[in-house]
């Protein structure tokens, strides 16, 4: 090729044979089976649980796990189009499929002995839930200031803490919790556990009643005296916060999509609404100024994908993509607030009720700017990336 032509690539939209199908087969598995559900679930603050061993069935709660562990063996881009579907349905069951993929798996096929692997992959294709436990009371943003303590005991560990906003923790089968085995060491300090459902001291407590994604359980996780041996160490001793660091730089992707999924969900019904409903004799969608709020939705949810379809690509072909993944989990999470607040605009008075779907996916939206890194800490890295 002459040196003066690049390699042209394909649109970023443009999706292989297989991920094309995965998009096509969730999509209507979503619009079939979680949209009736989803209101209901809203309404009782819980997952129904044959649903989600329907999402085990699809394949969907293992999707880079490798076909050798009994998971589908397909790529991160394929979770992050798996999100997005789900997410345009309903966010909360998107979360659920978001965080068992793109942060316990991922933790796990980073970081985990042989022998891990082949006692959990298995497990969490076919039928765990896994959970995510690094938050704490007293640290959030400043999550490696972590208060739970790791002790040595014999050749094993005991813990003790308490986490908060644990994820799937009413669900889970497994958890990653990270504690420091020395406080005066720091970060350094700072290990990641497996902790199994059932363990002795392990209790699931409060449950948040949250404004949105209420169908997603966030919980309470208690630790008193949990005895675990060493081979529940995931990575190394004093590693846990490059386990909390390398899964989270790649989670914030998925939330990325959970937000674009979102958008797209409320776009889609206003553009549905603004066509039937009537006023001044005609569809509200036949006002132009109605038509340019559409575009600029429609424009704004485009930009997004592509921010989170590139990060997530770069990911996969091992490149680079802390600053993207940071942008595009930045600007979608604005996007979806901001979409979802014109939708509710365009229902007008009805937008306000749960006649409509458009209500739930606004209170939805909050969450975004907040977990896996508020907005504020995605400008932090984006910053710290410029003036490096
Ligand atoms: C629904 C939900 C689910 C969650 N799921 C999980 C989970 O599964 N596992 C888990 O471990 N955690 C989870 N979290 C916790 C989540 O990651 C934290 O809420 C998030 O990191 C923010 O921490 P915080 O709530 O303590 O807010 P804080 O850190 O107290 O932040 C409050 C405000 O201060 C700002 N701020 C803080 N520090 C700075 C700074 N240095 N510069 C500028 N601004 C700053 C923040 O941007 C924010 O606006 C979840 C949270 C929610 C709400």
């Amino acid at each position: 090729m002459s040196p003066l032509l690049h390699e042209v690539r394909p649109a970023l939209t443009i999706l292989g044979e297989h991920e094309r199908m995965f998009q096509e087969t969730v999509r209507d598995f979503a619009l079939a089976e979680i949209a009736p559900r989803a209101g209901a679930m809203d309404e009782a603050r819980a997952m129904d649980p044959e649903l989600i061993a329907q999402l085990f069935q699809l394949g969907l709660m293992g999707i880079e796990i490798p076909e050798a562990h009994g998971g589908t063996g397909s790529s991160f881009f394929t979770s992050v189009l798996v999100v997005e579907e789900l997410s345009r349905v309903d966010p909360a069951v998107g979360v659920l499929v978001d965080v068992q993929n793109t942060v316990v798996i991922k933790a796990l096929l980073h970081w985990a002995s042989q022998e891990q692997r082949e006692r959990w992959l298995p497990r969490l294709a076919q039928d765990t839930v896994g959970a995510y436990a690094l938050s704490e009371a007293g640290s959030g943003s400043d999550a490696f200031a972590l208060a739970t303590r790791a002790t040595p005991d014999g050749d094993g560990w005991v813990l003790n803490g308490r986490k908060l906003w644990i994820t799937n923790a009413k669900e889970a089968g497994l958890f990653v919790v990270f504690a420091t085995v020395n406080p005066d060491l720091g970060y350094r300090g700072i290990t990641a556990f497996l902790v199994e459902k059932g363990s002795e001291g392990l209790t699931v407590g409060k449950k948040e009643d949250k404004m949105g994604i209420r169908a997603s359980s966030t919980c309470e996780l208690l630790l008193d005296d949990v005895r675990v041996g060493p081979d529940h160490v995931l990575g190394d001793v004093g590693k846990g916060y490059k386990v909390a660091i390398e899964t989270l730089n790649e989670g914030r992707i998925g939330i990325g999509a959970q937000m674009v999924g979102l958008a797209q969900g409320a776009l889609d019904h206003t553009v549905k609404y603004v066509q039937e409903r009537e006023q001044f004799g005609r569809a509200i969608g036949s006002f132009q100024a109605v038509q340019f709020e559409l575009a600029d939705m429609a424009a704004e949810i485009e930009a997004a994908r592509l921010l989170v379809y590139n990060a997530a690509r770069l990911k996969d072909a091992g490149e680079p993509f802390l600053g993207q993944a940071a942008m595009a989990k930045l600007f979608s999470s604005e996007v979806a607030q901001r979409v979802a607040s014109r939708c509710i605009d365009l229902f007008g008075g009805y937008g306000l009720t749960r006649d409509y779907p458009v209500e739930k996916l606004y209170r939805d939206a909050k969450v975004g700017t907040i977990y896996e890194g508020t907005s504020n800490m995605q400008k932090q890295t984006i910053a710290k990336l410029l003036l490096k």
